[in-house]
């Protein structure tokens, strides 16, 4: 869809996705150029629109695009992983025996492809933004474009950042540092670049840091309020004092957030206490690391006054319990951090490509670890449908995630015409007990269709998964 040309999404339940839980029955969504610009009745809208080109949705459920806030797309070639790795008794461990020797083998065609491949399964499963933290510990310089290049071709919107950490030496430190910086002006440039594009200025040069750029494609320049960036780093227990003061500083001369991993797991308290006298929050507060632009992914063993801290400091947390049940580190306390006015949202941590999944284990875990049946009943809708809208929003400088006009139009259509009544009010029953990330049959990002009836317009699909086989395969003999 060229700029300005409009899109009618027409017919079928309308999730709002409001603080009311809105759904319009036979509802209509316009979207002008990357924007929605009317959501209401199939006969209001639609008679507003006539002409435009159509999605029919009947029988169908519309909503907004889902929001991963916390994935790692470099472990998408791990899946099936077949190599001699030790097993592991710790958390500690399996970052040995597994992360780690993955991060240090992937090359830039690994992280590509890797970021490529993950790309389709998140938008086949409805998600529309995700809030990636990478890691290639060997190649690091370019890696960030590599991974944006094939964010960008899929359609995604993304903000990306790289994983500083001294656990490599110092080379590989100082590499990360310059990689996050070298991406955050990159993006910087093109958001600029993107909205002088808009009043009719060139197209930015999409500085790919490799020979295999994407400027010959029609779509060069466009919707550059789809990148973002951050400025990554791993743990509080491979960082240096000196690495997260520098990681501040950076963080703070480009207006940018910090995203790191906290208190995953007791070796990274143990550590920090035993480093500094602080616990992890305490301590990456006292370097600056914290604040409203930033991501601290985990926070499950934090105390009281750690949860005061994320409050008061407006601090981002990414809620990711499927990951956590599969490294055995424990649970977050989320209903308390909700509780104490923690900005919390939810991750998959690159568990799975499915936010509806999560969001299921998100709304059990809780009421199974405290057993309690009254406990977690809308802990998954208001982290993944409520806060991370707002995270994205913080993060993009615009209203991502929502089904209202003015807001970015990422939109997702789903098939999904339901055996009960869905209303006003009772979305987050079905959302539990109802709708799959396979149902998702339409997507659209920035105003533009990628995927219509479950087929990828915007990249061959089947062409990527045979060569990301491939490479993985080639990936494990080097691990
Ligand atoms: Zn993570």
């Amino acid at each position: 869809m060229s700029a300005g040309s409009t899109l009618l999404i027409r017919g079928g339940h309308v999730a709002l996705l409001d603080d009311e839980l809105t759904v319009l029955s036979d509802g209509a969504v316009a979207i002008v150029g990357n924007r929605i610009e009317a959501v209401g009745s199939a006969a209001d809208v639609g008679a507003r629109y006539d002409g435009a080109e159509t999605i029919d949705a009947s029988g169908k459920l519309v909503m907004p695009g889902l929001i991963n806030a916390h994935t790692h797309l470099y472990s998408a070639l791990a899946r099936g992983l077949v190599a001699d790795i030790e097993p592991s008794s710790s958390f500690t461990e399996i970052l040995e025996h597994l992360w780690w020797r993955l991060d240090r083998a992937l090359t830039l065609d690994d992280v590509r492809l890797s970021a490529a491949a993950g790309a389709i399964d998140l938008i086949r499963n409805g998600t529309t933004t995700i809030i990636d933290h990478h890691a290639s510990q060997v190649h690091i310089d370019g890696s960030l474009s590599a991974v944006a290049e094939s964010l960008d071709e899929s359609g995604l919107r993304f903000n990306l950042c790289f994983e500083v950490s001294d656990r490599n030496g110092e080379e590989a430190r100082e590499a990360g540092l310059a990689e996050n910086e070298r991406f955050a002006r990159l993006a910087a440039s093109r958001q600029v670049a993107s909205r002088r594009g808009s009043s009719g200025g060139p197209d930015p040069s999409p500085d790919s840091g490799s020979s295999e750029g994407r400027g010959s494609s029609p779509d060069a320049g466009r919707g550059d309020g789809r990148i973002g960036a951050s400025v990554g780093l791993h743990a509080s227990f491979t960082l240096e004092d000196a690495t997260l003061e520098r990681a501040a500083g950076m963080a703070a001369d480009l207006g940018l957030g910090c995203h790191i991993h906290a208190a995953e797991d007791v070796a990274d308290v143990e550590d920090s206490v035993s480093r500094s006298g602080k616990r992890v929050v305490e301590r990456l507060e006292s370097f600056g690391i914290l604040g409203p632009r930033s991501i601290a992914a985990h926070c499950i063993h934090v105390d009281e006054r750690e949860t005061a801290v994320l409050a008061e400091s407006g601090t981002i947390v990414a809620h990711n319990p499927q990951s956590n049940m599969n490294n055995a580190v424990g649970c977050a306390d989320v209903p308390g951090m909700l509780g104490s006015g923690v900005l919390m949202g939810l991750g998959t941590d690159g568990f799975t490509a499915s936010m509806f999944d999560e969001m299921k284990v998100a709304t059990l875990v809780h009421r199974h670890q405290s057993r309690d049946p009254r406990v977690g009943h809308d802990v998954a809708a208001r982290l993944c449908l409520v806060n991370n809208p707002t995270i994205a929003s913080r993060l993009f400088d615009d209203r991502v995630g929502r089904l209202e006009p003015g807001a970015l139009a990422d939109v997702i259509v789903l098939d999904y015409d339901a055996p009960t009544p869905l209303q006003t009010g009772n979305f987050g029953g079905h959302l539990i007990f109802g709708l799959t990330g396979w149902m998702v049959e339409t997507v659209i990002i920035d105003g533009r269709v990628v995927m219509r009836d479950r087929e990828l317009t915007t990249v061959d699909a089947r062409e990527i998964r045979a060569r990301a086989r491939e490479r993985a395969r080639d990936l494990w003999k080097r691990m």
